[in-house]
């Protein structure tokens, strides 16, 4: 049988699981794929949103950029009335200055809290070289210095003769809060947590509104313009890692619950091929069983048939042969009828007429019936039976069940000194009739399966020598389920065993 399923296993392996777990691994991988695809992309997007808003900043500074590079004079009052405007229009500008590179001399200055961090920028050379190479090929960088609170924006002047520097020192903060504070809570969308963090205080100058939760941001990049600041963003709600684990983690459930399937599905597959594979090996052990228990009833009934037929046998002999003609005749019949029997419980046609009996008395009247088999057989038969318990029972089934059992104790009895007893007794709502016997007994393993159709012992000496079916105990076993009752055996090997029955007490005693 072992080869058998081996081979079975195999093949499903090979034919249906094989492929299914490759299925499975291949979607385990993508959802993987998937989840670095949708994080990325999602990066992507958080990436373009603060993109934004640096690009907003330098829309801003480039019109001030703009506006400020004029063909005129720095300290024209042409120049003066454009300046003024754009620091009464812009309150976080502290000033506006242009500065001669070559003489390093002030041109002009506008606002009233003017500062010199213009004097640390003229005195790198080369940042200077660099925006006059840029200007001379017609690149007009925009260059960007952090001074504290001040952020200093310069650039090159296009439109003047000589190289003119004009210096913007806007109040980082303040610009960040006022100026792009109103763009930034707009492109949040009330979606995303946006803040902004002054790298060298570790300050949070500005944030959207919503929850801030202490998560880390998602992500964080430099602001073009204010290079000591950074602006990050993350969901307002969650992560989109535990957005995208959220949704792998469901993926990955689903799967598992695939997996699980498969793996019950084969479990549950191979089960039943054993069960069926074991039920083929049990019914072809019952075909031959039966086969050499009507054997020799028949070769004997034959043999002593033909005796007589052709008068061969002594007169005084010839009783003794028509007797075993006739007990072997009855062994067939029996052994007949019991299959029958069988067949008839298994398809559900028996049909039950339950009704309460004396327990005593269906037990004796059992035993009364049984009694030549009994003394042919040397059994000791005792028994203990109370007179006022009442059992709900066929009457017919219940002798039946009983018979099969005293028919296994002497099958299964010692050679010599057999003994059987029976008792019966109540317990609550339910009566117990126990036959107990002190025979070869049963191993604990075979326990388990004495009670299946066509289940033998098929090890131990006298096991192999005693002739049967393999039904009588499935019979019993069939008979007490139709008594809304159970069987159930207490052996040990070499000491013997009891069988109990369990049936169900009959309410109010009544007469059978
Ligand atoms: P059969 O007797 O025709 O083989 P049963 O269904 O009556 O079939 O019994 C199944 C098996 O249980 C038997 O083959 C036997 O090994 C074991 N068995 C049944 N009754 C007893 C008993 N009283 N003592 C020992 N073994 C028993």
């Amino acid at each position: 049988m072992r080869s058998t399923i081996l081979k079975i296993s195999i093949v499903l392996l090979v034919i249906i699981f094989l492929p299914i777990g490759f299925f499975l691994v291949n979607e385990f991988t993508k959802l993987s794929q998937d989840e670095q695809m949708v994080e990325d992309v999602f990066n992507e997007q958080l990436e373009s949103i603060l993109y934004s808003v640096n690009q907003y900043s330098e829309n801003i500074i480039s019109y001030w950029v703009s506006n400020l590079d004029l063909p005129i004079a720095c300290g024209d009052d042409a120049m003066k009335s454009v300046a003024n405007n754009i620091l009464v229009n812009n309150p976080t500008i502290e000033s506006i200055q242009f500065l001669e590179v070559k003489s390093k001399t002030i041109l002009a200055t506008y606002g009233d809290n003017p500062v010199n961090n213009y004097t640390k920028v003229l005195e790198d050379e080369k940042k200077l070289e660099a925006l006059v190479d840029f200007l001379s090929k017609d690149y007009q960088k925009i260059e960007t210095q952090s001074f504290g609170k001040i952020t200093g924006i310069y650039f090159l002047m296009k439109n003047q003769a000589e190289n003119v520097l004009c210096f913007i020192n806007v109040r980082s903060e303040e610009f960040i809060q006022q100026a792009l504070g109103p763009q930034i809570q707009q492109v949040s969308q009330d979606l995303f947590f946006i803040s902004v963090r002054d790298t060298i205080s570790g300050n949070i100058v500005f944030e959207t509104k919503g929850n801030a939760e202490d998560n880390l941001k998602l992500l964080e990049v430099p602001m073009w313009y204010f290079p000591s600041y950074k602006i990050g963003i993350r969901l307002l709600s969650s992560t989109i890692e535990e957005l995208v684990a959220k949704r792998g983690q469901k993926g990955r459930s689903i799967l598992w619950f695939l997996v699980l399937t498969v793996i019950i599905g084969a479990a549950f597959v191979i089960w039943n091929i054993r069960k069926e594979i074991r039920l083929a090996e049990l019914k072809s052990g019952f075909v031959s069983n039966v086969s050499h228990e009507i054997r020799t009833p028949l070769a004997l009934i034959s043999m002593y048939a033909e005796s007589l037929k052709f008068k061969r046998v002594k007169p005084e002999k010839e009783e003794k042969y028509m007797d075993t003609i006739y007990s072997e005749s009855l062994k067939l019949s029996e052994i007949v009828n019991r299959v029958l029997n069988f067949s008839k419980i298994e398809n559900n046609k028996k049909v039950y007429e339950i009704k309460p009996h004396l327990a005593s008395s269906l037990i004796v009247s059992t035993i009364e019936s049984y009694m030549p088999h009994i003394e042919e057989n040397k059994v000791e038969l005792t028994y203990d039976l109370p007179k006022d318990i009442y059992i709900d029972a066929d009457k017919v089934a219940v002798s039946e069940a009983l018979i099969n059992l005293f028919d296994n104790a002497i099958k299964y009895g010692r050679p010599e000194g057999k003994k059987i007893n029976v008792r019966c007794y109540a317990e609550k709502e339910n009566v117990f009739v126990e036959v107990e016997d002190n025979g070869i007994g049963i191993s604990g393993k075979d326990k388990k399966y004495i009670f299946d159709k066509f289940y033998r012992v098929s090890k131990g000496d006298r096991a192999n020598k005693v002739k049967g079916s393999g039904l009588g105990l499935n019979i019993v076993k069939q008979i007490m389920k139709n008594h809304h009752g159970s069987v159930e055996v207490k052996s040990k090997l070499g000491e013997g065993s009891i069988f109990r029955l369990r049936f169900v007490r009959t309410k109010n005693n009544k007469n059978d």
